[in-house]
């Protein structure tokens, strides 16, 4: 199995880092975790054929997580996709489908008129919302969906993968959560969302004190993730979703080994993890 990270970053624009997104492959499968802001273009530059992904699983409907799901759609039918999309996400995902692909229907409709191209099954979503707990194959890879907590948010989600023995778990967005630790035990990769404390500052009335301490609330800091891992008992830490993109690197990784024991893999867009 091997993880792909597409997008490590978070809403804020930035060049290097670009919005939330994953891929988890083996020889058969392809999985795409969330589709942030530029997930087509990283597919492209890694030459991952949009009409090949067999599932998208979301871990949450967060704009930076989903914004790109219009994109991605419209983007393998130009790619020549002839295959239906299984869509995974929480409670609320079909109604948040519908609309998107409503807002669309009429330049849609359009262009598949004007195109004349022989299938438009790419159009087709097959959305499945997720219960609390539950698993799912995608070909011969086993995924397992549980819940986290990113209150306010209501319903977000974290994953493990089953491939050949190996196990990945993905933290989707979250504080640090009991239920992550108990379903990420002994992970060979623990994928896990970051926010680096002390690395924003309070600027104008549009980023105050209250702004940070809410966005850090729900998140899961870098003096908590070390710990996270540790009682994970994972064998690999990766860290991505950083909250600020920008940040000292070797201050990071230090923090986190004092908890972990070992360094985490600070991640990067493209990098390739084989599991
Ligand atoms: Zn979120
Ligand atoms: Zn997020």
């Amino acid at each position: 199995m091997q993880l792909t990270l597409l997008g490590t970053g978070c809403p804020k624009v930035d060049h290097n880092r670009f919005g939330p997104s994953n891929l988890v492959s083996s020889l058969k499968t392809l999985i795409l975790i969330d589709c942030g802001s530029g997930v087509t273009q990283r597919l492209d530059k890694l030459n991952v054929p949009l009409s090949k992904i067999d599932a998208l699983f979301l871990t949450h409907l967060h704009s930076d997580h989903v914004v790109d799901l219009y994109q991605l759609i419209i983007s393998s039918w130009h790619s020549y996709r002839t295959k239906p999309w299984k869509i995974y996400g929480p409670l609320g995902t079909k109604k948040f489908v519908n609309k998107i692909m409503d807002a669309w229907k009429d330049e849609r409709n359009l262009r598949i008129k004007y195109e004349q191209r022989e299938s438009i099954d790419a159009f087709n979503l097959k959305v499945f919302e997720f219960a609390k707990y539950g698993k799912v194959k995608i070909r011969d890879i086993d995924v397992e969906y549980f819940q986290v907590d990113h209150k306010p948010v209501k319903f977000a989600y974290g994953f493990n993968f089953f491939n050949k023995n190996k196990k990945l778990t993905i933290s989707g967005d979250t504080k640090p959560c009991e239920n992550l630790m108990k379903y990420a035990q002994l992970s060979d990769v623990l994928l896990h969302e970051v926010f680096i404390e002390d690395e924003i500052k309070t600027t104008t009335k549009m980023r105050s004190q209250k702004t940070i301490h809410n966005v850090k609330e729900y998140h899961t800091t870098s003096s908590m993730v070390g710990k996270v891992g540790k009682i994970s008992r994972c064998k690999k830490l990766v860290l991505t979703h950083f909250v600020p993109t920008k940040f000292n690197e070797q201050k990071l990784k230090k923090i986190v080994k004092k908890d972990f024991g070992k360094f985490p893999v600070v991640g990067k867009d493209l990098l390739k993890i084989k599991i």
